[in-house]
């Protein structure tokens, strides 16, 4: 396996196609616009000299990264590949129309994969006519600095197909760690509460966001306060994760802080508005 398809030039996408160039793969990154394209493909070129200025890399093997990424604007450039992940937004509906066209186009060996958050692998899977090869694959952000990978067994996911994606992490450098597919998998089942709760503490004056924070990081480790987290994932994208645990596990202990609810029809939804829990110029606090 060496011909990798990364749908999504994102903010997971392109750090997903970067790993895979810097670990050998030929990759395709895809995605629907060529600014898209290429915004994406800035971040990598970026990425990949801070790297090299920490001496983590060298100019050569930076070159020979980028030489590895190709991109495209049409789905049907995947066709090639032995293995896809999409990262595109995190939508049940254009993740499926995305993997009915990736199903018809590919060969009947290529495994499909996807990095969504929350959305469930057996539902995706469904959309094809190979749930056996079709998998979970959630990275974490920043993807080429983040150890994790949360490999997700849909109903029918194969073990076959769960080895190969075990043997693609380790020559990715990445840790897999094997879950089943449940509303917001492991990750976000423990983060997401925890962070709601953060939110819960402030609506109820309990802290200001300054103290919930200090409070997790000097007495808890954590290497970022709860809500400064919030904020960098985009609080649109925690709201959508809670409501994905409170309807699929149907418990109320997971209802949606209102306050979150508030920010987010604000349009105040962290680091990428400029204005969450915290304040931001240029992308710093
Ligand atoms: P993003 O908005 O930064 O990027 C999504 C990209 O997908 C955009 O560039 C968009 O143009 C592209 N796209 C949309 N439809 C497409 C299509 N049909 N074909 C090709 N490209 C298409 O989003 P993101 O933060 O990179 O998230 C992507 C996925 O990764 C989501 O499922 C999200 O839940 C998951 N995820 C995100 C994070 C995070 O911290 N941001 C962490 C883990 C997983």
């Amino acid at each position: 396996m060496h011909q990798i398809a990364v749908i999504g030039a994102g903010t997971m996408g392109n750090g997903i196609a970067q790993t895979f160039a810097s670990s050998g793969f030929d990759v395709c990154m895809i995605d629907v616009k060529p600014e898209f394209v290429e915004r994406g493909l800035a971040t990598v070129r970026g990425s990949l000299e801070r790297l090299e200025k920490k001496g983590k890399l060298t100019a050569g093997d930076r070159e020979a990264a980028l030489a590895r990424l190709k991109t495209s604007t049409v789905l049907a450039d995947a066709r090639p590949a032995d293995f896809v992940v999409e990262a595109i937004i995190e939508s049940a509906d254009l993740k499926k129309h995305a993997f009915r066209e990736l199903d018809a186009l590919c060969g009947p060996e290529t495994i499909l994969a996807s990095n969504t958050s929350s959305i469930s692998i057996t539902e995706l899977a469904a959309a094809t006519g190979r749930p056996d090869r079709f998998i979970g694959m959630h990275f974490m952000n920043p993807v080429p600095v983040m150890p994790l990978v949360e490999v997700i067994r849909g109903h029918a996911t194969s073990d076959a197909t769960t080895q190969m994606v075990f043997n693609l992490c380790t020559r990715l450098a990445k840790t897999p760690v094997e879950v089943n597919d449940s509303p917001g998998f492991v990750s976000n089942r423990i983060l997401m509460p925890m962070i709601n709760e953060a939110v819960y503490a402030v609506m109820e004056g309990v802290a200001k966001p300054e103290a919930v924070d200090q409070v997790m990081k000097l007495g808890m480790n954590h290497p970022m306060g709860p809500l400064a987290l919030a904020d960098l994932i985009g609080l649109d994208t925690c709201l959508y994760i809670m409501e994905v645990l409170h309807r699929g596990l149907g418990d109320d202990k997971y209802r949606p802080c209102p306050l979150l609810r508030r920010m987010v029809a604000a349009g105040d939804l962290g680091r990428k508005t400029g204005k969450g829990f915290y304040r931001y110029d240029a992308g710093r606090a």
